[in-house]
């Protein structure tokens, strides 16, 4: 009978089949980022409130409506974190990490919480993994967090990967853009969807996000920042550009590029999967040299991405078979029981996967079992002492030494 509970609107339980393609994706991606001297680091699944909108910027989708906020018993306002990055940003204070050699490299992996409206693709709960290179304004620095996630995601090979790049300058550069771009917006209000007509002064770039038909005529003929870079901004730009084109990683430049999260300067990016359907976006992110500052260290760059690890594996969608197990080990009568364990702990201590008989089966579906679970070998028990070695592909089976059974097992095939 079906439990009257149900997971969370918006949440979903992460059961062992599809947990195998999950955690070859956390290992890649740990490979991935270890090789280039990224080290893990893991913060609270909640901070102060405060931090996410002094970090993420309070004119944000994400600040304004989407975040799990609560009092604690403290009477302290709490959010589950929406994002990495301000987390990180305040550990790297919290922690002195600027007294390190920099750039401080790392890298997380973990849950993530947005109220948002659940689709395929957008959850509640929802799994990231992300890198910051904290502490270099280098161009260097902006190509090497790219190729990361470019690195990942062929490694996985997931199919429809599209790298686009854009660059919204320095905050100075920044500003006087955002001045032209809105005089461009208030000039066509007309035409604008109500949402974007009401956000022309708190957010204008989330204009090039809208759907609305009236607001994308508006926009195609927009300024663009990209165009409108200069002196520092526009080498930096090119700097990027020419070192992904050094590496070989292809992008395309997209002026109307636009982030969800206000901390960003200079560097944007943004990769997308045509399999992936509305929800496009795989992962992103860009360079955000305003933002330790914001929340009270000393002018720090950094730059760093997050991907979604369900939209990686949508866009994988790929079954990985059973990983099988090395041994089943099969008793001939209850009396086996204690050796079959003792036997069990020491395979597996040798580093061999090992199942016994849990639930008190007959002989005969202990061979079936061994079976299902894709053992590859049995070890069978005998009431007598004795052991017999069944190779389950073959069906071949032989005596087996019962004073070394680990070594039958670690040594040559049965
Ligand atoms: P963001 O932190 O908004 O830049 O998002 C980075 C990546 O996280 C996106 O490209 C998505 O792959 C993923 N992501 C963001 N929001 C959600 C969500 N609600 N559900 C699933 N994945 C998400």
């Amino acid at each position: 009978m079906a439990s009257k509970f149900q997971a969370p609107r918006g949440t979903f339980d992460i059961l062992p089949g599809p947990a195998r393609p999950r955690r070859r994706l956390e290992r890649a991606a740990v490979e991935v980022f270890g090789r280039a001297g990224y080290e893990p680091i893991a913060t609270p699944v909640f901070e102060d409130t405060d931090l996410f909108e002094r970090g993420v910027g309070k004119s944000t989708d994400i600040v304004r409506k989407e975040m799990f906020t609560f009092e604690d018993k403290g009477g302290r306002s709490l959010t589950l974190r929406p994002e990495g990055t301000a987390s990180v940003c305040r550990a790297y204070l919290e922690h002195g990490m600027q007294k390190l050699a920099q750039p401080v490299k790392l890298h997380y992996l973990g849950p993530f919480f947005r109220h948002e409206r659940p689709q395929a693709g957008r959850y509640r709960q929802f799994h990231q993994l992300g890198v910051e290179c904290i502490g270099t304004d280098s161009p260097l620095a902006d190509a090497e967090v790219i190729m990361l996630l470019a690195d990942l995601l062929a490694e996985l090979g997931v199919p429809g990967v599209e790298l686009r790049l854009g660059s919204l300058g320095s905050f100075e550069a920044r500003r006087a853009y955002l001045e032209d771009l809105k005089a461009h917006l208030h000039a066509h209000e007309g035409e604008l969807s109500k949402d974007v007509r009401e956000r022309i002064d708190i957010n204008p770039l989330r204009a090039f996000d809208s759907d609305d038909e009236g607001t994308r005529g508006v926009m195609a003929s927009a300024p663009t920042i990209v165009e409108q870079l200069e002196g520092e901004d526009a080498e930096h730009f090119a700097e990027v550009r020419a070192l992904l084109d050094a590496t070989g990683v292809g992008y395309t430049i997209d002026p109307t590029l636009v982030r969800g999260l206000d901390y960003y300067t200079r560097t944007i990016f943004s990769f997308v999967c045509d399999r992936l359907g509305a929800q496009s976006e795989i992962g992103g992110g860009g360079r955000y040299d305003g933002l330790i500052e914001q929340l009270g260290g000393q002018p720090t760059p950094a730059v760093g991405f997050a991907a979604g690890i369900e939209r990686i594996l949508l866009a994988l969608d790929e079954e990985v078979a059973e990983e099988g197990r090395d041994a089943f080990i099969a008793v001939a009568g209850p009396e086996q029981r204690q050796r079959a364990t003792a036997l069990a702990a020491e395979l597996r201590h040798a580093g061999i996967s090992a199942e016994l008989d849990l639930a008190g089966r007959s002989f005969k579906s202990q061979l079936k079992h061994a079976n299902r679970i894709g053992a590859r070998r049995v070890l069978i028990l005998e009431a007598d002492g004795s052991a017999q070695l069944r190779d389950m592909e073959t069906g071949e089976q032989r005596p087996a030494d019962p004073g070394n059974l680990v070594e039958e097992m670690t040594g040559g095939e049965a």
